[in-house]
């Protein structure tokens, strides 16, 4: 039977103090024992079920981990701060001073930096390599390699990992695959393909409102411990934790995710569809010029689509500019960082979300100046968007 990430989610049910149809949200920090035995036992993780202090676990973030966890299909899951917060602690716990990474070079900007500028500075390295050439992957592991990263749909690029053939490598090697998800909710299941730890950035399609960061960490309950101990674990040691109020109002918009990311993808496909058509340089795993497109059909939940994120070029930095302004006077979307907003979201990631990245670097992983972000919005009418699209394209030359 396929896997129904959907359906996992909703099968969950937790029941309010009174038995309101949400959970009840906890609202302390710390909390209090019966008996100086059971805090020094539930210190020692011996006492099941009972809360230390909120940087460790809160109910509210044990339910919103519980969901994902099952979205993921993982054994668990930990809720985090930001998806930084996610991704650098899950970096520490599994690397330390000499140890080596191979990551994708096509990556967010700020994990990026992160690896190429913050961490070397613990003496632990990275090469970045073409994720899309597992060959390549494998022979940049050395003796010190401790895990392969990447995204499953790369940021801007949207480049394509081979989930599966990259785990077989990592397994092969006795390493750890971490994928991080951000770009394609439900739509791709990492952990069932072979990745070891999925990572989101919660403040984009899962949270959907852009009202909060947020990210998570999913994986088997031995690695999500480890980052949970009290002596040594990453997320307890950095403190990257989420606030209560916030996991149970994020669990509330997930339930939701499913009608979001099919509508996000139904119309993403239909615009680069109509892009492509035009004539414009487009980019979208849902189009069959898209270099790994049957790798992408090969791997995707189909009921989901092939995501919300697509990109397009307009050949120079001073057009992309003049496009995403005029397209926000007329209303088609906000010039903003960030995705999986109701509203579509443009940005030129060259001069934004991947300015960390050098720019012969940018260059040679062919990220052009005139390219264009999009992240895809809950539009109700996507043919009436096109057409108003299509109308600013040619006020300004970029269609004739
Ligand atoms: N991963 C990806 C793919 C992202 O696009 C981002 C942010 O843009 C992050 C991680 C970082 O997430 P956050 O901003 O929640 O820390």
């Amino acid at each position: 039977m396929s896997f129904k990430p959907a359906n996992n989610i909703q099968d969950l049910q937790h029941f309010g103090e009174f038995g309101g149809v949400n959970p009840s949200i906890s609202d302390s920090a710390t909390y209090t024992f019966l008996s100086a035995k059971k805090m020094f036992d539930t210190f020692e993780g011996k006492a099941e079920g009972c809360y230390l202090y909120s940087r460790h676990s809160s109910p509210s973030n044990l339910y919103l981990g519980e969901a994902i966890a099952a979205m993921e299909g993982t054994e668990m899951a930990h809720v985090t701060a930001s998806g930084m917060g996610a991704i650098t602690p899950v970096m520490f716990q599994i690397c330390g001073a000499g140890d080596h990474m191979v990551s994708s070079r096509t990556i967010y900007g700020g994990t990026y930096a992160f690896l190429k500028n913050f961490a070397p500075r613990l003496n632990i390295n990275t090469s970045f390599v073409d994720i899309t050439k597992p060959e390549v992957v494998e022979a940049a592991i050395t003796k010190n390699t401790k895990m392969i990263y990447c995204e499953s749909v790369s940021n801007p690029l949207l480049e394509i990992a081979n989930i599966a053939e990259l785990s077989k490598i990592a397994k092969k090697h006795h390493i750890k695959l971490v994928v991080d998800n951000t770009f394609s909710p439900l739509t791709l299941s990492p952990a069932k393909l072979g990745a070891d730890v999925v990572i989101h950035s919660l403040t984009k399609f899962i949270n959907g409102t852009n009202d909060t960061v947020g990210g998570v960490i999913c994986s088997t309950t031995e690695f999500i411990n480890q980052l949970r101990s009290v002596n040594d674990g990453a997320c307890m040691l950095l403190g990257s934790t989420m606030d209560s109020l916030r996991a149970a109002s994020i669990m509330k918009n997930l339930r939701t995710l499913h009608l979001r990311v099919k509508q996000h993808s139904k119309n993403a496909k239909y615009l680069a569809e109509k892009f492509e058509q035009d004539g414009l340089k487009t980019v979208y795993p849902g189009l069959e010029s898209h270099p790994s497109n049957d790798l992408y059909k090969r791997m995707i939940n189909d009921e989901f689509g092939f995501g919300g994120m697509m990109t397009i070029d307009v050949g120079s930095l001073d057009k992309a500019n003049e496009l995403m302004e005029l397209m926000q006077n007329n209303n088609l979307g906000y010039l903003a960082v960030s995705l999986g907003f109701y509203k579509t979201l443009f940005s030129a990631p060259g001069s934004s979300t991947s300015s960390e990245i050098p720019e012969e670097e940018q260059k040679e992983m062919g990220l052009s100046d005139g390219l264009i972000r999009f992240s895809i919005g809950l539009d109700d009418d996507i043919e009436r968007t096109y057409q108003m699209m299509n109308q600013c394209m040619k006020q300004l030359h970029i269609l004739s």
